[in-house]
């Protein structure tokens, strides 16, 4: 790609231009592999959690887990960077395998703070890299039972190239995790290449509805479109769906008036510290109005 890069720029005599571009690229991707090797092993990373709001009731049902990075030299590392760089440099395996055990484990310090269990449940993301290389039902297992979790607070987020890569050892390792009691949700629906079969035979309980389609379903004919037959889908397969992007009331008013079960976006909160999204529960785990 490089190499192609400079061919082309040679032709266009801006070789000095493309070689200093391609070489910072490969400089940052470096810095951002051999920083964030050093992150996991010393604890650099955190989870941000994002509350799951209940469209008909306003009950904050949960919180989806995202890793954030603050690195003292590079700054803040959006999470897209620095997962495309562990997913390539095979470092996404112990990212994944931190994320589930931190999201089990700030669960039990929120029940602690509380006296019990908080009815809420965690989603964690799983990229499809890390399920080709790991064993992520042993992983669920031993997180859960290390943080003293039920199984039934915990989701799991996948995309569907996870799926479409190896479908059969999908279907093993999808029914192991509902042995455990977890759910399993399908994030970023309607993005990837949706083989519709499987939803149906695989355990799939949640349909996350990609922001792209959300966000601007009132102003955008073609994506409330997508958005309503992504609903009836679910609704004829038994799923539930959670609509993420939800940036506005009259968005989460027009969710809820066409059923959805779910909402999650910068309207009702955006990704919070683990002490922040307790708190935030506390004062409002029930949302008078939507
Ligand atoms: P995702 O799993 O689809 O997560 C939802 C993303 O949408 C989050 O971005 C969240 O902050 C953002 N978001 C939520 N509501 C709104 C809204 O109303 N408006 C806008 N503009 N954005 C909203 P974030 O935290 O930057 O994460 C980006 C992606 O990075 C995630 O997308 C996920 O694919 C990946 N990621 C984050 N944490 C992990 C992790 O622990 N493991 C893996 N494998 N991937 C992760
Ligand atoms: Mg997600
Ligand atoms: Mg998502
Ligand atoms: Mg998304």
């Amino acid at each position: 790609k490089a190499q192609a890069a400079v061919k082309i720029a040679k032709r266009s005599g801006k070789v000095e231009i493309y070689r200093n571009g391609v070489l910072k690229e490969a400089q940052r991707r470096f810095s951002i592999e051999s920083r964030l090797r050093d992150a996991l092993s010393q604890g650099g990373l955190s989870l941000a959690y994002q509350p799951l709001i209940h469209l008909q009731t306003g009950e904050i049902t949960g919180f989806e887990a995202l890793a954030r990075w603050n690195d003292a030299e590079l700054g803040n590392v959006p999470p897209t960077e620095f997962i495309a760089v562990a997913e390539e440099s095979g470092l996404i395996t112990s990212l994944g395998r931190w994320a589930a055990y931190e999201a089990a484990q700030a669960m039990s310090r929120w029940d602690a703070k509380y006296g019990q269990p908080l009815p809420v449940s965690v989603n964690v993301n799983l990229s499809a890299i890390q399920i080709a290389r790991d064993d992520v039902e042993s992983m669920f297992e031993e997180a859960l039972r290390y943080a003293g979790i039920a199984g039934q607070r915990m989701t799991a987020e996948l995309t569907e190239s996870a799926i479409v890569a190896d479908p059969d050892k999908a279907r093993k390792w999808l029914f192991a995790l509902k042995d455990l009691d977890m759910s399993i949700a399908m994030d970023d629906f309607g993005t990837g290449f949706s083989n519709l079969a499987s939803l149906h035979t695989l355990p799939i309980d949640i349909l996350k509805i990609d922001r792209s389609f959300v966000s601007s379903m009132l102003e955008d004919r073609d994506k409330a479109v997508i958005v309503r037959t992504i609903l009836s889908l679910a609704e004829s397969l038994n799923l539930k769906v959670t609509a993420e992007g939800i940036e506005n009331q009259a968005l989460a008013l027009q969710l809820q008036n066409l059923g959805c079960w779910q909402g999650q976006g910068y309207y009702f909160a955006k990704p919070m510290n683990e002490a922040d999204a307790f708190d935030y529960w506390r004062a409002r785990w029930n949302f008078e109005t939507i």
